[in-house]
């Protein structure tokens, strides 16, 4: 038989958890072919694995490259992480469905997330969206229909519930959008104008998604409207309400232990536990750090939000109406903290505060940090990200490193990065997740190689309804992973977030490399995925 490529001689760890064994893959165009121990037959191209681990390429289920991707087509800092596919349209924010008009608002309301590059921003529709990235860029999309993008359609930026005409023009969009190959339904329920919903809107929504049969993924609620004695409990409480009154799968977005929960795995998961024993079908994600990433826009009231930028920079920039944001943002129950670090800025005149903390940008500038915070909000557009704070105590490091191993051995848990790739100081996950989970887990002793590619692969591809991914298997999609198993790690760090990781030696997707012994290719074969 002759082939485009075999790979020789690789450990075969198949995706699907079982044990790693020798044998050789052979593939013809974009497909696993033959499989066996010594392939007989020609190849334009042969890679010796020798030495090396054969895997699925890895599937990151919570990314925020979006039109990031599109401008930076070849996605080094994610093929080097072993990547493949990534599943777009997190948190209730993305790019469609939109109007034209809605388009250009949610452009500006997100740049401080997304980045705002230069390129042709002219889809509407789910499809129109998904096709960008169709043949266009490196790796594989999946899209996930955003619930702040319908709001801002059918409302615009608004504090009420989604209820009557409006609340059935969301459902026909969200119709729509499975119609035209979204994977699932996605929230974000601390961003606007996610966060004015309520919970019977979400439930409403929620049983189209069940219609279909495919997830409710949810960034927690923290902004509510009465107060809540535990925000986390009840944000966890509304997600299962939703899986219980509607049947909707429900999948955790970046769900871990914290340094005020660290140790306490069990309790955390605990009404999870329960309602899985329930009979609900849930799913969970993290990346294996211990500090997170945002953008400043989130911190603001939502009275602030209301009408979109133009009204909220309006607001910033009259002294009475700041000091009153600033006074409620000191009062909220999730404030900034001032050890943050400034990721990224907009103004030219600002750049200086990237990689600072906010404490050091008051310093600076001769004043309170919070008002040096919306300062730079102000004369940024609100284009103003930050990470952090690193957890200061080694001990307590040490003990959420250990949660989230666990975590990531549980059989329902996946990794998602999270990546946020703005800015010149961004998060290290947007460079090092994949392979800091496999450092992690190697250092560390467990769990097993296998069953970290399986949470990386098969189980994922699973859940997104990704049938012919996620294994390596006759008749499979070829997208593969080569790398070393005993070097591959991460670089990026807080301080150096954009090291590239090491140790990958080759990726294909869809059966053509991207990366061929250590060297990028420049191949842009990435489709945009739907479930089958
Ligand atoms: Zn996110």
């Amino acid at each position: 038989m002759d082939f485009d490529i075999i790979i020789r001689g690789g450990l075969l760890v198949d995706g699907t958890g079982s044990q790693g064994h020798q044998c050789d893959l052979g593939i013809k165009a974009d497909r696993i072919v033959a499989m066996g121990p010594h392939l007989e037959g020609h190849a334009q191209e042969v890679i010796d694995a020798d030495g090396m681990v054969v895997a699925p390429g890895f599937i990151d289920t919570h990314s925020h490259s979006e039109v990031m991707l599109l401008a930076e087509p070849q996605h080094e800092r994610g093929l080097r992480q072993g990547i493949t596919t990534e599943i777009l349209g997190q948190d209730g924010l993305s790019y469609a469905p939109l109007s034209n008009n809605n388009l250009q608002l949610y452009r500006a309301y997100l740049a401080g997330l997304n980045g705002n590059p230069d390129i042709n921003w002219d889809w509407s529709s789910v499809a129109e969206y998904r096709s960008r990235f169709d043949g266009t860029v490196a790796i594989n999309t999946i899209y996930l229909i955003p619930h702040g993008t319908l709001r801002l359609e059918v409302l615009g930026m608004r504090d009420r519930p989604l209820v009557g005409e409006p609340l059935e023009r969301a459902k026909a969009l969200l119709r729509q959008g499975f119609e035209e190959g979204a994977a699932a339904f996605s929230t974000g329920l601390s961003y606007y104008p996610g966060a004015w919903s309520n919970t019977e809107e979400l439930i409403e929504l929620g049983r189209v998604a069940a219609e279909y049969g495919r997830p409710y993924v949810t960034h927690l609620r923290t902004v509510f409207r009465e107060p809540q004695a535990d925000y986390h409990r009840a944000g966890v409480e509304e997600a299962l309400e939703i899986g219980r009154q509607t049947g909707v799968p429900v999948h955790f977005s970046h769900f871990r232990t914290s340094p005020a929960t660290a140790g306490c795995v069990g309790h955390l998961l605990g009404p999870i536990r329960e309602a899985m024993a329930g009979g609900l079908d849930i799913t969970l994600e993290t990346y294996p750090y211990s500090f997170g990433s945002g953008y400043a826009v989130m911190y603001l009231p939502p009275w602030a939000q209301e009408g979109g930028v133009e009204y909220t920079l309006q607001r910033l920039s009259d002294p009475v109406t700041r000091q009153r944001i600033r006074g409620e943002i000191a009062g909220s129950p999730f404030p900034p903290s001032p050890e943050e670090t400034c990721t990224h800025v907009a103004s030219r005149d600002y750049q200086w505060a990237v990689g600072h903390t906010f404490r050091e940008i008051g310093e600076r500038l001769g004043t309170h940090w919070l008002d040096a915070l919306l300062l730079l909000m102000l004369h940024s557009r609100l284009r103003v990200g930050m990470k952090g704070p690193p957890t200061p105590d080694p001990e307590v490091e040490e003990q959420i490193t250990r949660d989230l191993l666990q975590l990531i051995s549980l059989p329902y848990y996946m990794v998602g990065s999270d990546s946020i790739p703005t800015g010149e100081s961004p998060h290290p996950r947007a460079y090092g997740c994949f392979p800091r989970f496999l450092r992690l887990a190697r250092e560390y002793g467990y769990p097993e190689l296998e069953t970290l590619i399986h949470r990386m692969t098969e189980l994922p591809a699973r859940r997104f309804g990704l049938r012919d991914r996620g294994v390596l298997a006759l008749g499979k999609a070829a997208d593969v992973v080569v790398f070393d198993p005993m070097e591959t790690r991460d670089c990026a760090a807080f301080g150096e977030p954009k090291r590239l990781a090491l140790g990958v030696r080759d990726v294909l997707v869809n059966g053509q490399l991207a990366i061929k012994d250590f060297q990028l290719t420049g191949c842009l074969a990435g489709r945009a995925l739907s479930p089958a």
